[in-house]
């Protein structure tokens, strides 16, 4: 790389079990990976061996941030934590807001590496250049928020903190990592934290960063803004009085991500799945709308606690107190009272702290129903995925979604996010609601057909009544989602594929390779970034392979897809999409035929220059995308064609 634009220039590497600090240009990685995602792949790849477990200190902790991390108007300021997650024992990765990584990337640092284990619990402050381990013993069995309001308090407020809870301390299968705004990391890698014995990082940088071409960044923030569509308003039933824009640094116009002022206490971010998640209930249990679901988020963020894997817990939970398999005395958590307070500050606490049966819970459902018996594991088989996460935007309705879930570690939000979102705002038209989410919603079928042809390959894509032109689209959205998620560009305002402001209301693919430009110097432009994707995607694959997911089989989908027929979908009830020329029909009461979804992998496996016959990724494909060295490794491993 012939030039640091875009970039602070270092990664920090700090080993707990030594107290080592050291860095290394991120030059070394940027030119090949660029940052965020790609830039954490091959650190992992290089340095987590394969049999390594999640909690051995030799697993990584990395955290970074993307060449766009510090410049306003772009909501480019995201970060990522990348390692090994204890969920299934492999890489994953978790995608953050807030402005911790913006401070990281002020201090001088695109990236942190944590590896080792402190003997003893310990914080981290990193002030600009100056990096110190502190004795957290004052901390311990804290909320992860109360943390960071101490060791405000204790340091400075213009310090940004990211801290784990009790949870994490506790090695919480699916504890989460907190930072400022209340932003939260998922894939259990608070419990790597715990486990590293490492409760907090501090950080505060005033440094800036360098770019490459100030005039054309000028140029193309007015662009975005013109082209960007309003915030999606989002459906919650607590009072929208009570809630404040609270946007992540540098954001464009923001998404719903709001402040709630509840009525006694503090305020706290309120949005998206983390604040659905106790909403009905809490409903039903009060039969009017209170602040408990407020505090029933709040309660996940300080103790560290992912959402996600709560909401699922609780269905399973729910359904083996209907069939008499778990009981309020036998679990002491008040089952029979799902959706009050009592309930969810009984069961968080006891997960949390492992207290009693919250033991057992604290592995997670999917061991937790393996540990209950009494056939309690038929009761999580029509709706949980392996990572015990719920499957939005599922491949039932979807098809092309099919081959993003078999293909990745997690619940790929993002990917689901750029076909799923569009096919919800055409629903919610369809269904006469125009100022639901979006307002004057445009989103017609001639709309998400145009949306098709420039992002996703081929109009045909957009017509949910074959499994034509899918495994296309699927490549088309991994390839671009991986590029941004190394850019680390936010999810809810990229890609701007659609926009109130254009005439086709199609929005623009070219965006995010001109503001790579721009940034950076590298003339690199759509064609050149989704390429940068495809090898990131490919690293990612690689990784994958060696910890035991190579090949076909692997690339699967969880049975229910196959064989229990679709109910319902998320703001769209009627399981409404687009089929050909447009015309609307129901996917309701439909399953994924097994057949076409193994024809969708041949298809999806040549588009990607992979071996058809055992998805196994080939050598000829490495070397084209810049992976000759990834490609060795793997023909020594015989996890290569
Ligand atoms: S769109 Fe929302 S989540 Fe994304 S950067 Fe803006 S405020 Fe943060």
């Amino acid at each position: 790389m012939d030039n640091t634009y875009g970039y602070a220039g270092k990664i920090l590497r700090v080993n707990l079990s030594t107290g080592d600090f050291t860095t290394v240009p991120t030059a070394n990685y940027a030119d090949r990976f660029l940052g965020g995602r790609g830039i954490a792949l091959k650190i992992y790849w290089d340095e987590v061996h394969p049999q390594i477990d999640a909690l051995d200190p030799e697993n990584r902790l990395i955290f970074i941030s993307g060449p766009i991390c510090g410049l306003p108007g772009f909501a480019g300021s995201r970060w990522q934590v990348c390692g090994k997650s204890p969920i299934l024992n492999q890489f994953s990765y978790s995608n953050l807001g807030g402005a911790w990584g913006v401070q990281l990337k002020f201090a001088g640092y695109d990236g942190l590496v944590i590896s080792g284990k402190a003997d003893k619990l310990v914080y981290m402050v990193i002030d600009n250049g100056k990096v110190e381990l502190k004795d957290a013993a004052f901390l311990k069995g804290r909320g992860a928020i109360d943390t960071r309001h101490v060791l405000k308090e204790e340091l400075e407020k213009s310090f940004c903190v990211v801290a784990i809870g009790p949870a994490g301390e506790n090695v919480v299968n699916f504890a989460t990592l907190t930072a400022d705004l209340d932003a939260s990391g998922s894939s259990g890698f608070g419990a790597v934290m715990g486990a590293k014995n490492l409760k907090a990082i501090a950080v505060r940088g005033q440094g800036e960063v360098e770019i490459a071409d100030k005039e054309s960044v000028r140029l193309l923030r007015k662009e975005v803004r013109q082209l960007k569509s309003e915030p999606f308003i989002w459906p919650s039933i607590l009072p929208q009085a009570r809630m404040k824009k609270d946007l992540c640094f540098g954001c464009i116009n923001g998404c719903m991500r709001v402040k709630y002022h509840p009525e006694k206490g503090r305020a706290g971010k309120y949005c998206c799945q983390s604040a659905g998640y106790y909403e009905i209930r809490a409903q039903r249990f009060y039969g009017e709308v209170n602040d408990v679901p407020y505090q029933a988020t709040k309660l996940c963020d300080d103790y560290g606690i992912d959402t996600r894997a709560v909401e699922t817990m609780m269905m399973w939970l729910s359904r083996c107190h209907k069939a008499q398999i778990l009981s309020d005395e036998e679990t002491e958590i008040p089952l029979s009272k799902m959706g009050s307070l009592e309930f969810i500050q009984t069961l968080l606490y006891k997960i949390a702290f492992r207290e009693g049966f919250g033991d057992v819970l604290a592995e997670g459902t999917i061991n937790a129903a393996k540990a209950v018996g009494k056939n309690s594991e038929q009761l999580i088989t029509d709706y949980m995925i392996k990572t015990g996460e719920d499957s939005p935007y599922g491949p039932r309705m979807h098809i092309t979604t099919g081959l993003l879930y078999a293909t990745e570690p997690r619940m790929p939000i993002q990917q689901l996010h750029e076909i799923g979102l569009p096919v919800l705002l055409w629903a919610l038209r369809e269904n006469g609601m125009h100022d639901t989410l979006l307002q004057n919603n445009y989103m017609t079928s001639d709309v998400i057909r145009a949306i098709s042809k420039k992002f996703w390959g081929d109009e045909i894509a957009a017509d949910f009544s074959t499994f034509q032109g899918k495994a296309l689209c699927a490549a088309k959205i991994q390839d671009r989602q991986y590029a941004k998620e190394s850019l680390i560009l936010c999810d809810f305002s990229w890609p701007i594929n659609h926009s109130p402001n254009t005439q086709d209301h199609v929005g623009d693919p070219t965006l995010e390779g001109r503001i790579c430009s721009a940034v950076t110097g590298a003339k690199i432009d759509e064609q050149g970034l989704n390429k940068v994707g495809e090898k990131v995607f490919n690293l990612q694959k690689a990784v994958l392979a060696r910890e035991g997911r190579g090949g076909r089989d692997c690339d699967d989908l969880e049975e229910f897809n196959f064989t229990v027929p679709l109910k319902s979908e998320f703001g769209n009830p009627g399981c409404l999409v687009p089929g050909q020329n447009g015309e609307v029909f129901s996917k309701k009461g439909q399953v994924l035929d097994r057949g076409e979804f193994e024809k969708m992998k041949d298809e999806y496996y040549q588009i990607r220059g992979w071996d058809v016959a055992t998805g196994l990724q080939t050598k000829a494909k490495l070397k084209e995308l810049g992976l000759g060295d990834i490609a060795e490794t793997l023909q020594n491993e015989k996890l290569i064609i």
